[in-house]
């Protein structure tokens, strides 16, 4: 039975979202939506989940006696980290201690399944090497030496990331001998933590690359349709739901990313990115938390990501189809903006943007852009894919970002 109070007294139920962008403010205003305490916490101030928050932190969550000091002041029912970059050692231990005090409160899903999706090295060995999941050959690297002779185990073209990094940051195709030491040093420049280990992965030459969002909730195990991504620079730029699969190939991406999900535990929303080619299929990476290829979700889906991950990690029931499976609204396409430079967005052409019936879009106020960032999304149903993507690429490109 779950009980919520009312957010600001006693009987609050306190959710603490570590990482306030605009993933987080999306599931920040749908636990708004059941009357939840909500607490944003990131290391710059106005994030978006910080403007639709109760309370909001500004902190390092990085810095271990930072992240104790803020989860026992607000002694949350649950946290809910949002991004990688956090001090997920604590979290994993923290956990521990709320049982042995007895505190009613969860990390989400589990600080386990945070601290092993940190970096790429925990949950690439847990897929491939404990649960025998297909996945692209790879080689973790220290120096630049060991590097090399990864690069000749793998075999070109290979792709380097390092472990800390994610939107494609320090990552590199090398094609021929020629990218191989731009590539180790773009790496080293790259990382969330500044120089260190690096993976080295064999290219997988899929016909396409799919994020299966995975709900563990107090039913069981829900997937959505397979959502369909463009990458490029190893970010995220248009995704489509659904993404059309052989019934082999969607069996197989459902096992791999049942398997996955179970091992991690908890409730809520999992991003499985797997790359598909025919029938095969390989585990790419997971993310215990809503996708940003899964924006779609809010034009395609009744519930979107944001709003199954609110049910989730509360133990609310999903509304499932007879498989037990989130069912589709409509063919839909999501396309992201982005911008380069320095300064405050400012928004112009909206109305252009949303001219075409059905179309929406997010802008989400993030306070200041450095250097490339996602801005906004914008949102586009479809007769079929190719219609939405051109309807969400069109709205796009209508709107006018400028940096003031
Ligand atoms: P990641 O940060 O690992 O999700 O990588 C970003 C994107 O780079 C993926 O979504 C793929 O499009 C591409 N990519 C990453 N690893 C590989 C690989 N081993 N083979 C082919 N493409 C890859």
């Amino acid at each position: 039975m779950t009980t919520l109070g009312t957010p600001l007294s006693p009987h609050a139920f306190r959710v603490l979202l570590l990482g306030a962008g605009e993933l987080g403010k999306e599931v920040a205003i749908e636990l708004q939506r059941f009357g939840v305490e909500v607490i944003a916490a990131d290391r710059y101030a106005n994030a978006p989940a910080m403007q639709v928050a109760h309370r909001c932190h500004v902190l390092d969550m990085l810095d271990a006696e930072a992240v104790r000091a803020l989860v026992e002041a607000e002694r949350p029912h649950l946290v809910v980290p949002e991004i990688e970059a956090i001090h997920t050692r604590t979290l994993v231990e923290m956990e521990a201690g709320f049982q042995r005090d007895g505190h009613d409160a969860r990390v989400i899903p589990t600080a386990r399944a945070a601290w092993l999706t940190m970096d790429r090295e925990g949950i690439r060995r847990l897929a491939a090497e404990t649960l025998g999941l297909p996945t692209s050959t790879y080689r973790f690297v220290d120096t630049l030496e060991q590097y090399r002779d990864a690069v000749a185990e793998v075999g070109l073209p290979c792709v380097v990331k390092p472990v800390m990094s994610s939107s494609g940051k320090g990552q590199s195709l090398v094609r021929g001998a020629a990218d191989i030491d731009p590539a180790w040093n773009y790496a080293q420049s790259g990382g969330r933590a500044g120089a260190g280990r690096v993976i080295v992965e064999g290219f997988v030459d899929f016909d396409y690359e799919i994020t299966l969002l995975t709900v563990r909730h107090a039913g069981g195990t829900a997937f959505c349709a397979p959502i369909g991504h463009l990458q490029r620079d190893g970010d995220y730029r248009e995704s489509w739901q659904p993404q059309p699969m052989s019934p082999l190939a969607l069996e197989r991406a459902q096992a791999v990313a049942r398997a996955i999900t179970d091992d991690l535990g908890g409730w809520g929303v999992f991003g499985v990115e797997l790359f598909v080619k025919g029938d095969e299929v390989w585990f790419s990476e997971v993310s215990p938390r809503p996708h940003d290829t899964g924006l779609v979700t809010l034009a395609s889906q009744e519930l979107s990501e944001f709003a199954l991950h609110a049910r989730a990690i509360l133990g609310l029931p999903l509304s499932v189809d007879a498989d037990g499976n989130v069912p589709l609204k409509t063919v839909a396409a999501s396309c992201a903006v982005l911008v380069e430079g320095q300064g405050v967005p400012v928004f112009s052409c909206v109305d252009a943007a949303l001219a075409r019936p059905g179309s929406d879009l997010r802008l989400f106020g993030k306070p200041r852009v450095d250097g490339q960032r996602r801005v906004a999304v914008t949102l586009a149903p479809g007769a079929d894919v190719d219609t939405a993507r051109s309807h969400a690429r069109e709205a796009a490109s209508a709107l006018r970002v400028e940096l003031a």
